[in-house]
């Protein structure tokens, strides 16, 4: 079989940064604490004491200090995504939101905190509408009117109130001082600027910050960030409310408002309708998890306003209609693509904001609908997409309530951590600010991005005359396919993960799962292993390793197409070994890879 595919550019995840001997030792309290030698940058390690994987080497060492300290896992991702909103600043941050799974060992029960970004008050069904028409949506990533009420602050607060054992101002403190001193530029990041540059230099603070001389950093240099060290020292010293009331929000107001464009630039930027009511009104509410047994292990996620919950467990439940273990390479590849295909349909057809919109949440993650929709699936032939979606409220096998729903426009940024400590307490955390660099401003004297997450919503229905879950309202929070994911068996932990990646997350995280459980890969196999994201679209998007499998003839033969981009995703993540060791693991080589650590042995 003749092997062709298409390439399709995708927007790089957020950078790895160097490692050199500039930065302060990470997780010292102090300014003026001794340089440090660079922290160790590996894929995986084994150990005891606890745990951290993440993106980014100092993001990692500074949860891993936190955790050696005696702080907790809650403590640790705090600190480590603090951190992360320094080194990481495209793709995460406290301009914008995340979900946070946590698994608590003196209870064994798992919560989950919905961190995710509202709509202002103002924000109505057309908000992407002019002229009744949806305005370009490169025009909407970079305007006013892409950037929800930021829920990442209220987020890290909310969980250390609970399960913390340090306050706010500690875990600020070492991401401080990062800021404060500077990191070094490596390519992931130089490549990350110039892909932004243009839109960045639109933008004063933006351009003073991140296009020091005009252009983007050079590789090897240091870039400081002072202005969001004295946020992160304000915020420790007084407190979330001094984000979402007083200054800080009256200028995230006056950013969104009234952007601060350079006349010379050649761009529209619409001003978006955010007020400080909107800001001070936000919450980081409880969701109640998703759960379901899969094979003997119980998995929990993100319930809506996440569709990761929902849709890695349709699938799951769909392929545990088939023995997954027993099967070919092919034939697994197979049912795997045919899975997510399905349960995307249904997704897309049914998931939004449960605030706003009656998401038939327990019907789509049953044993029935999962009947009903594995009846679909051909072991020999692939599907046609769209499929339909079907009813999960009806069931009828093989049925379909005749919706069609195309999947959004998700970016390809984000990053996601996982913490895990002595006592059993697990985090598996994923946050955001949408796209690569989010809406491109930043905030005057602040030091960080806003996010454009309300580009997750659909701008209008995506399939005229049908309905559609994810339009924009009032304080509604736009669908994510962010999967922050935990995994217990017989009550304990097991492994959590996740990954950035807009709609592929959830393809992501359906692969490790799977690949981890069925198919005797090591967590750090499943995470490196080749990925496709079938999302049901004509063609499935693919890495370029992925079609140099051997086993793709069989999905060639089935009929599956192939589009093809250099990466797809950057998962990290931990597991619990059954002799009390903890495996922490990140991406081996995506984007320059992350950084896993254990606090004994030390690396
Ligand atoms: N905005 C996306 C979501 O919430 C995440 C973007 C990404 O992963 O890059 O699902």
């Amino acid at each position: 079989m003749r092997r062709s595919f298409r390439t399709v550019a995708v927007l790089a995840t957020a950078a790895a940064v160097a490692a050199v001997a500039v930065v302060p030792a990470a997780g010292e309290p102090e300014v003026g604490a001794r340089a440090a030698a660079p922290p160790p940058k590996r894929p995986e390690a084994v150990g005891h004491g606890g745990a951290v994987a993440s993106a980014d080497e100092y993001a990692t060492e500074i949860g891993l200090a936190v955790l050696r300290r005696g702080g907790n896992a809650v403590d640790a991702a705090v600190a480590t995504a603090a951190a992360l909103g320094v080194t990481e600043p495209y793709s995460n941050g406290i301009g914008g939101g995340g979900f946070l799974v946590h698994y608590e060992a003196a209870t064994g029960e798992v919560h989950t905190v919905d961190g995710r970004e509202t709509a202002p008050a103002s924000a109505g069904e057309d908000l992407f509408l002019e002229d009744g028409q949806p305005i370009p949506f490169d025009e909407a990533v970079t305007s006013g009117l892409s950037v929800g009420v930021p829920g990442t602050p209220l987020t890290w607060q909310r969980v250390l109130d609970r399960w913390g054992s340090r306050d706010l101002a500690q875990l600020l403190r070492p991401a401080e001082i990062l800021a404060r001193r500077g990191f070094v530029v490596d390519e992931n990041f130089h490549r990350q600027t110039a892909a932004n540059q243009e839109r960045f230099a639109a933008f004063p603070a933006t351009r003073e910050l991140f296009l020091p001389d005009g252009r983007p950093p050079e590789i090897g240099t240091v870039l400081r960030n002072p202005d969001l060290a004295e946020t992160y020292r304000i915020l420790g010293t007084h407190g979330v409310e001094a984000f979402y009331q007083g200054e800080i929000a009256e200028d995230i107001v006056s950013s969104v408002r009234e952007p601060q464009v350079d006349p010379g630039a050649d761009r529209v930027v619409r001003p978006g309708g955010m007020t400080t009511d909107d800001l001070a009104a936000h919450t980081a509410p409880d969701r109640p998890s998703t759960r379901l047994d899969y094979r003997g292990y119980e998995v929990y996620g993100m319930a809506p306003p996440g569709s990761g919950g929902t849709t890695v467990g349709e699938a799951l439940n769909i392929l545990e209609t088939v023995d997954l273990a027993g099967m070919d390479e092919s034939s697994y590849l197979h049912w795997l693509l045919e899975s997510s295909r399905v349960a995307f349909a249904d997704r897309n057809r049914w998931v939004g904001d449960p605030d706003f919109t009656d998401v038939p949440t327990g019907e789509l993650l049953s044993d029935a609908f999962a009947a009903d929709r594995a009846c679909l699936i051909s072991p020999d032939r692939a599907l046609t997409s769209p499929v339909p979606a079907g009813d999960p409220r009806a069931s009828t096998p093989c049925g379909t309530d005749g919706g069609q729903v195309e999947p959004g426009r998700e970016g390809m940024s984000t990053t996601h951590l996982t913490t895990a400590d002595r006592w059993g307490n697990v985090v598996s955390y994923t946050l955001t600010i949408e796209q690569t660099g989010g809406n491109g401003m930043v905030v005057p004297g602040r030091g960080f991005l806003l996010n454009n997450e309300l580009t997750d919503f659909s701008f209008s229905p995506v399939t005229p005359g049908e309905p559609d879950p994810n339009l924009p309202g009032p304080r509604k929070r736009p669908r994510s396919s962010m999967a922050p994911t935990i995994v217990l068996h017989d009550g304990k932990p097991l492994l959590a993960t996740g990954s950035p990646g807009g709609t592929t997350i959830i393809t992501t995280v359906l692969g490790i799962l799977t690949q981890r459980l069925d198919r005797e890969a090591s967590l750090l196999e499943a995470v490196a292993a080749p990925r496709a994201s079938q999302r049901n679209t004509a063609t499935t998007l693919a890495e370029t390793t992925f079609v140099d499998l051997p086993a793709v003839d069989g999905l060639l033969d089935r009929g599956h197409r192939f589009d093809t981009t250099s990466g797809i995703g950057m998962a990290s993540g931990v597991e619990f070994l059954p002799d009390g060791r903890l495996v922490a693991v990140a991406e081996p080589t995506r984007q320059g890879g992350g950084a896993a650590a254990v606090v004994w042995p030390s690396p």
